[in-house]
């Protein structure tokens, strides 16, 4: 089969390699037929995921159909359309009883395109597979399961939830990336009073208004804590969510939030971050932090299934996979506009799409 192998940073290959095989009885194969490429992987091509070693396919998200069942598999068969989340769970260790299966201690976790082969392949090895996919109900596409892989439970959990938003609250999220964004369209899913988009780019400040900024500040000449400060009634807001991964932006969430507010960190930060206690002991604020742990991804699977959340509007570009190598110049060129690009099977050719702007999704 063929894959795309990190070789060690900066370097990577569209190449052959041996095909995913069962290696215990509670993993099942799968059929890649849709993958994408996170900013994750681009931080592992950068070489700051130590943990990740070079000959290790990359790719955490994946849709496809079940190729092989190992013996103990009994809930799955051959033939089921599955999304393959980011997180692998095994389902009875203490973290993952409690829904936390990103901390799961006994072989899951963030794994795939980490610790082991990911999905940026033809076919993939899935280990604990009952607890680590989900099948996909009639009605959801392929692309739209795609994006429950990872942004979208981790915008929901990780800012959302973890940020306690709740009806007529202010919520501020400081980066409008695929991340951010998810967090502005989760967010709307509880009615606050305003979803505030900060970022310093213009053109993911207009896609925050599609995925339901009401108001967007561009903090590259304006300043976001007079816009809330405003909009509060000089209280600030009720919830900030950190999606960029910067001392400064995480640092000015910080400032956003009213006394007793809570500060949702998502960002991957690789340098230390100044928490200024001497400014906000008295403040009552929380601080949350977060590795997505996709437990929700049921709960969002039937949201998108009834229409109440656009899966399809983060993808902005399709490729097929021999195609990958392109498709990951594209998505690391911030002048390409890229979101989320969709690499799908391109066994049958004639199924290959061009990396044109997508015309129009079918939601
Ligand atoms: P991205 O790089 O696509 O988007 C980041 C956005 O932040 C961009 O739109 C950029 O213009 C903006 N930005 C950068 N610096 C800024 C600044 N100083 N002020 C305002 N805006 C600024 O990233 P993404 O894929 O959306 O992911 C966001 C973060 O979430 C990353 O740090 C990523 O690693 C992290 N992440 C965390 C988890 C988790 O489980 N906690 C999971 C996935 C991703
Ligand atoms: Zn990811
Ligand atoms: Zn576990």
């Amino acid at each position: 089969m063929r894959a795309l192998v990190y070789h060690g940073p900066g370097q990577k290959a569209w190449e052959e390699v041996a095909d995913a095989e069962i290696a215990h009885e509670a993993d099942v194969i799968v059929r890649v037929d849709a993958t994408t490429i996170c900013g994750t992987d681009l931080h592992i091509l950068a070489g700051d995921v130590p943990t990740a070693h070079p000959g290790l396919i990359l790719g955490h998200e994946a849709v496809g159909v079940i190729d092989e069942i190992g013996d103990d598999v009994r809930r799955l068969r051959v033939g089921d359309r599955v999304l393959v989340s980011c997180v692998s769970a095994c389902g009875a260790c203490r973290f993952c009883r409690e829904g936390r299966y990103g901390q799961c201690e006994a072989g899951g976790g963030w794994m795939l395109g980490h610790r082991i082969n990911g999905t940026q392949a033809e076919y993939v090895r899935v280990p604990d597979a009952e607890s680590s996919v989900y099948p996909i109900p009639d009605g959801v596409s392929d692309e739209e399961a795609l994006m429950l892989a990872d942004v979208l439970p981790t915008g929901y959990e990780v800012g959302v939830l973890n940020g306690g938003v709740r009806p007529g609250d202010v919520v501020a999220v400081v980066g409008a990336g695929p991340v951010g964004l998810a967090a502005v369209a989760c967010a709307r899913l509880f009615s606050p009073s305003h979803v505030v988009s900060i970022d310093h780019s213009d053109a993911r400040l207009k896609k925050a208004t599609e995925f339901g900024a009401d108001v967007c500040v561009n903090n590259a000449h304006d300043d976001p804590a007079a816009v809330i400060r405003d909009l509060t009634g000089r209280l600030g807001a009720d919830v900030a969510i950190e999606a960029v991964g910067t001392p400064e932006t995480f640092e000015l969430a910080v400032r956003l939030v009213r006394p007793g507010g809570r500060i949702a960190n998502i960002g991957v930060h690789g340098k230390p971050v100044l928490l200024h206690l001497e400014e906000q002991w008295t403040r009552d604020i929380t601080i949350t932090t977060g590795l997505a742990d996709a437990s929700s991804t049921p709960t969002l699977m039937r949201l998108v299934a009834n229409g109440q959340l656009n899966a399809s509007r983060f993808i902005t570009h399709h490729f097929g996979l021999d195609d990958i190598e392109r498709a990951y110049d594209v998505f690391s060129d911030p002048a390409s506009g890229a979101l989320k690009v969709v690499l799908t099977r391109s066994e049958d050719e004639g199924d290959e799409e061009d990396d044109e702007q997508d015309e129009a999704s079918e939601w």
